[in-house]
């Protein structure tokens, strides 16, 4: 038995059967971090009450007890999820220290399912970032290729269960940070819904933007998490009540009587030709499980990227005027409190960030704010308009999740616009607030591709059954890395 590779599944009827305990499986997955977590730098922390947690799982287990749906499971959490008691600091300095006072919803509803909490993991600092490498604790590798990142901003979290590290890990998607890394690292990642899962005790980056999403080795892992976490909330006045809260029968043997749409706008230029070798060779796979594939037309896809990089920078720039040096974390004294400001958040933000809020405020200031900003807005509207008319005539809508496999680590670092243009396919459905999902359908020179499918608002289940039918008819997501 392998519980490197073990999906939440296998590891649930195992303990079911009495062939597994947690305590054992938190074992091995906290021998599998202390075997590897030196080189790879996913975890910044691991929870030393992991084992007693999974040992109180199995002992309410053995009293017949009834359990949640993920009693025993161990999940790893990206640094920016709030955990009583938890130093959590979205790998920045400024927070540096910052213990969290409460728990995330998202980590409410997992204690409550029984999951057992590893720990946090390595992500861009402040989850600005494409792979990792702007966190304030270094960068993490890739466990395919160990010169190559992982993806981000949720790079730990992908590369977590990628190492097989947990079964589960937690991210959050801004414009691409669940998907992108998952992509990368050959992991299923997904973004759902904007408002389908809260966003309380989640470090905000952009508010209109950011979801909390999984990150698992297979589809069903993934709706299994979702159906977890989601749901209206009274402390996210965005969150909803869904009306459907469960995502029943995944396994549907084909896709007969679905329709999705290719958009010509994603396969254009700058695409390697291996990932595309590789999405259209998954779109075959899906079109011989029954779909009907048809083009569809996204026409302002080639503003997604601008828009964003306005509307995400304002705002975080005002997310981030919280982070003043006195309340949380980093401080820095100086002659008077303008000062104190001045050299706490000087020295407590990175490079990344101090570029975004620079951005933000100049965008959303006086006399710039028409320019930039409100029309970025505009354009917002028309990417949403494009989906909701795609997504008349489709059922999902289908696209690789990245341009390219991983790079070298360094390679784009010093290069902020080749890094923005990573997150080219992911950002639209940030934007459209629909949600996406990655699963693995290849690989080129040993790299994982990852295919990304977005639906309509709210169909998550549409999604996730495309999805796990493609994972019945083939055996990309069961590769590990060597
Ligand atoms: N890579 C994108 C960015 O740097 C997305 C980040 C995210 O989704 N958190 O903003």
């Amino acid at each position: 038995m392998d519980v490197s590779t073990m999906t939440i599944r296998e590891a649930r009827e195992k303990m079911e059967a009495g062939e597994l305990t947690s305590e054992a499986l938190v074992k091995s997955c906290l021998e599998r971090i202390k075997a590897d977590n030196d080189d790879l730098h996913i975890m910044l922390s691991v929870d030393e009450q992991a084992l007693e947690q999974a040992r109180k799982i199995d002992e309410r287990r053995a009293a017949g007890e009834s359990l949640g749906p993920l009693a025993g499971i161990p999940v790893a959490l990206k640094d920016n999820l709030l955990v009583e008691g938890w130093e959590v600091t979205a790998a920045a300095q400024v927070l540096e220290g910052h213990i969290s006072s409460y728990d995330a919803t998202v980590v409410s509803r997992l204690k409550k399912a029984g999951a057992i909490l590893i720990g946090r993991t390595n992500m861009d600092d402040a989850a600005m970032g494409s792979s990792t490498e702007t966190s304030h604790y270094g960068p993490t590798k890739n466990p395919w290729d160990r010169t190559k990142v992982p993806g981000g901003s949720s790079g730990g979290s992908a590369a977590a269960v990628a190492a097989g590290f947990v079964p589960v890990a937690l991210g959050s998607d801004t414009g691409g940070s669940v998907r992108q890394p998952a992509s990368l690292c050959g992991v299923v990642g997904l973004k759902p819904t904007y408002g389908r899962v809260s966003r309380y005790g989640l470090i905000a980056l952009a508010s209109s933007l950011d979801q909390i999403g999984p990150l698992t080795r297979t589809v069903e892992d993934a709706a299994t998490v979702l159906e977890v976490i989601e749901g209206r909330d009274e402390h996210d006045a965005t969150s909803v009540e869904l009306s459907n809260t469960t995502v029943p029968e995944l396994l549907e043997k084909d896709l007969t009587g679905m329709t999705l749409g290719l958009p010509k706008e994603y396969f254009i230029e700058g695409m390697d030709p291996e990932v595309k070798k590789a999405v259209m060779e998954a779109v075959a796979e899906l079109e011989h499980a029954g779909a009907k594939i048809v083009d569809v037309s996204l026409p302002h896809a080639e503003y997604a990227l601008a828009a964003y990089y306005i509307i995400m920078p304002a705002e975080a720039s005002s997310n981030l005027g919280r982070f003043d040096g006195l309340r949380y974390g980093y401080h820095s004294s100086g002659k008077d409190l303008q000062d104190t400001y001045s050299r706490s958040r000087g020295e407590g933000f990175g490079t990344e960030v101090k570029r975004r809020i620079m951005l933000g405020s100049y965008t959303l200031s006086a006399g710039y704010y028409d320019a930039y900003y409100r029309k970025a807005l505009k354009v917002r509207s028309l990417i949403k308009k494009d989906f909701d008319e795609a997504l008349k005539t489709v059922d999902a809508i289908v696209t690789p999740t990245s341009p390219s496999v991983a790079w070298g680590i360094g390679e784009k670092f010093n290069d902020p616009l080749t890094m923005y243009l990573s997150d080219i396919y992911t950002i639209s459905a940030n934007l459209a607030t629909v949600p996406a999902l990655s699963i693995p359908c290849g690989f080129s020179d040993g790299l994982p591709i990852g295919l990304q499918i977005m639906g309509k608002p709210f169909d998550e289940h549409t999604l996730l059954r495309i999805g796990a039918v493609y994972q019945q008819k083939t055996d990309w997501h069961t590769k590990t890395p060597a």
